[in-house]
């Protein structure tokens, strides 16, 4: 039977860690740590998104602040925001909620965000130090995808994996992160040839291209590893909204050796880190003891 990766357990187990972690520091630190997040305009999928993350936070012990901006600001006022926030004491991480209006010069945004509180990992001194595999606040989903497996004892070093997308968000981070831990990675994109040849060599196959049931059985090599970042909402009738992933997971199944489920798998991963990379800037700040390190991809 094929091993189910079990996002939204780690993620549970993680966050007892982390209220552990905050409950015997803080009296070091003389407050909690503190989490911002930005967010512009109405879309409802980012105030879901939201919501979801200040929830989290306060499950662990995070104080969030959340700055909810009319899409009316222009860029300058959202930069204000940022700086005021970079110098904020009591502020360890901030993020901009993405996606956000095309009006706006999102890369722009972002450089100006303290590489330290980048809890996103998307500042370029980030990304940077991660082409050079140097310590520095890393990108949530990956992050999480290599404490899943890690969880499940897979090994990562040795192994042909094949990354299907290649974002700034998810494709690009994780298969550098994969690289700096010693797998030969495949990174392939829309105008790759031959995909399902590519795919079907992979000892881990990781599916972020944001296509609902792109990969079926037939790119899956016997024995495999299937990771499923893709998250889509399918009308499955007039009434009624269902889940899935990049990944025909009911075809896929019976073929792998571990997979993760879409809700339950990667999703929850990605709070969790965020969580982590908030906790892990106020432990630097304060200089905290550094129990929370394997956490780190
Ligand atoms: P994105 O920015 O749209 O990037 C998609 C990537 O996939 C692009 O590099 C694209 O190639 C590639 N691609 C698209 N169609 C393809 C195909 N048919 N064959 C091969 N490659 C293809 O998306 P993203 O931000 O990386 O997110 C990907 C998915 O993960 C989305 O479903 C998103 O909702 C989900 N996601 C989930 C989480 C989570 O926590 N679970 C977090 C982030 C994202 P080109 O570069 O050539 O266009």
């Amino acid at each position: 039977m094929s091993l189910k990766l079990d996002g939204k357990k780690l993620s549970l187990e993680i966050e007892e860690r982390l209220k552990n972690y905050i409950q015997i520091n803080k009296t070091i630190a003389n407050r909690n740590p503190g989490l911002a997040v930005i967010r512009i305009g109405e879309d409802p999928a980012s105030g879901v998104y939201v919501g979801n993350k200040e929830k989290a936070c306060s499950r662990v012990g995070i104080k969030s602040y959340i700055f909810h901006l009319k899409d009316t600001v222009d860029q300058k006022e959202v930069e204000q925001l940022l700086n005021k926030l970079n110098l904020d004491n009591d502020i360890d991480g901030m993020l901009l909620q993405l996606p956000i209006s095309k009006k706006f010069d999102e890369q722009r945004l972002i450089s100006n965000i303290n590489p330290e509180k980048d809890v996103d990992g998307l500042n370029e001194q980030n990304i940077g130090k991660l082409v050079k595999n140097e310590p520095a606040m890393r990108s949530c989903t990956p992050a999480g995808i290599i404490n899943l497996l890690r969880s499940q004892n897979i090994e990562i070093e040795g192994k042909k994996i094949v990354v299907i997308g290649r974002s700034l968000l998810v494709g690009k981070p994780l298969s550098l992160m994969l690289l700096n831990l010693n797998a030969t990675v495949t990174m392939t994109h829309s105008k790759t040839i031959n995909l399902n040849k590519i795919c079907k060599e992979a000892d881990i196959l990781i599916a972020a291209a944001g296509k609902p049931n792109l990969i079926d059985s037939s790119f899956v090599k016997e024995g495999a590893v299937i990771i499923d970042v893709g998250i889509h909402r399918l009308k499955s009738d007039e009434s009624k909204t269902r889940l899935c992933g990049d990944v025909l997971l009911e075809d896929v199944i019976p073929k792998v050796f571990a997979y993760t489920p879409v809700p339950g798998g990667v999703g929850p991963m990605t709070v969790t880190m965020l969580l982590v990379n908030t906790i892990s800037s106020w432990q630097k700040q304060f200089g905290l003891s550094s129990t929370l390190n394997d956490l780190q991809p």
